[in-house]
């Protein structure tokens, strides 16, 4: 019995890096999966779409069902012919997994138009132009599930990365709305943050020519992205994991008690009550432990 069984799956840009890994591991827990790739370069240019059929191919060679897409998600018939392939070949979608990614870093004096629109167009509109047609069809065929990739770069913010954080933010803002929007269709939607090892982050400052950890390789992050995708987690919607080879944390935005009179304040009183207005650390990596649920009381 795999946890997927039965399913259809889409999980895009997966002709390699952490799509791939996905990919392999829903095929091999049951489910039949379209494995989009345009396959271009790192910064987007270029394709060979031969990319997406060797990992269909290395998934029917171990026994799972598999097709291979080559369209550009970041276009709204490339996100209808993606999702025509899950139903033309599989009769049915259920987990969307908007995965496929570029990258341009610059400090943003650098950051032509070029790369602004390049990097917005396929991580941000490119989750839009793949979940509208499966999120029609999954409204009107008894909902499923839709992850959709962050970043902790666009969550916390990372020096260089100003399109890429904008839309990796952007995407977080639509897990949160299309949640609500979902629950009447039981569509539920996560965001997911990851970190691995792959050819986006090989030569990030401190890994360039440095033998790949293999903890960190996808293969040992997909786990978690499984447990997102599976019933498992079929009472969580609207949050956004970060997963590591290491583990896996919900990721939050939360607010202070701040500074709250009730009545009109001045600047002067907002200044003077700073310490109320903003978190006492920038550290970002703050614990807080889960409150325990409240125990039934006794009749
Ligand atoms: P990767 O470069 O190995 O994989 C991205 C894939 O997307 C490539 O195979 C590429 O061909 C495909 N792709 C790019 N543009 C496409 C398009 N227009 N249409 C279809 N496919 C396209 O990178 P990865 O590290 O596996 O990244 C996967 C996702 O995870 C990305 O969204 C990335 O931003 C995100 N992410 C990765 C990390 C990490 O640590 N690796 C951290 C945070 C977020």
């Amino acid at each position: 019995m795999g946890l997927l069984d039965g399913k259809v799956a889409i999980v895009t840009g997966a002709g390699g890096g952490l799509g791939e890994a996905y990919a392999k591991l829903f095929a091999k827990e049951g489910a039949a999966v379209v494995v989009n790739d345009l396959g271009g370069a790192r910064d987007g240019t270029g394709a060979d779409r031969s990319a997406a059929q060797k990992v269909v191919d290395e998934i029917i060679a171990a026994g799972g069902r598999a097709v291979a897409n080559g369209d550009d998600v970041s276009t709204v018939q490339g996100g209808e012919n993606i999702c025509n392939a899950a139903l033309e070949n599989f009769g049915r979608v259920d987990i969307l997994v908007c995965n496929a990614g570029i990258l341009r870093d610059k400090t943003f004096a650098n950051t032509s138009e070029q790369d602004w629109d390049a990097v917005i167009k396929v991580h941000l509109k490119g989750t839009y132009c793949c979940a509208m047609p499966v999120w029609k069809w999954m409204k009107d065929n008894g909902g499923g599930t839709m992850v959709f990739t962050s970043s902790t770069s666009g969550l916390y913010g990372n020096f260089g990365q100003t399109n890429y954080g904008a839309a990796k933010a952007g995407i977080y803002g639509m897990v949160r709305v299309m949640s609500i929007e979902g629950r009447k269709y039981n569509i539920r939607v996560m965001g997911l943050a990851p970190g691995a090892y792959t050819r986006m982050t090989s030569d990030l400052p401190g890994r360039k020519d440095r033998e790949p950890d293999p903890m960190s390789l996808p293969e040992n992050v997909a786990p978690g992205v499984l447990y997102m995708v599976s019933d498992l987690a079929k009472d969580h919607s609207g949050k956004i994991l970060g997963v590591s080879s290491r583990g896996v944390r919900e990721i939050k935005m939360v607010q202070t008690a701040g500074f709250d009179p009730g009545r009109p304040y001045t600047a002067e009183e907002v200044a003077k009550n700073a310490d109320k207005v903003f978190f006492p650390t920038e550290d970002r990596t703050v614990t807080v432990q889960p409150v325990a649920p409240a125990q039934p009381q006794p009749a």
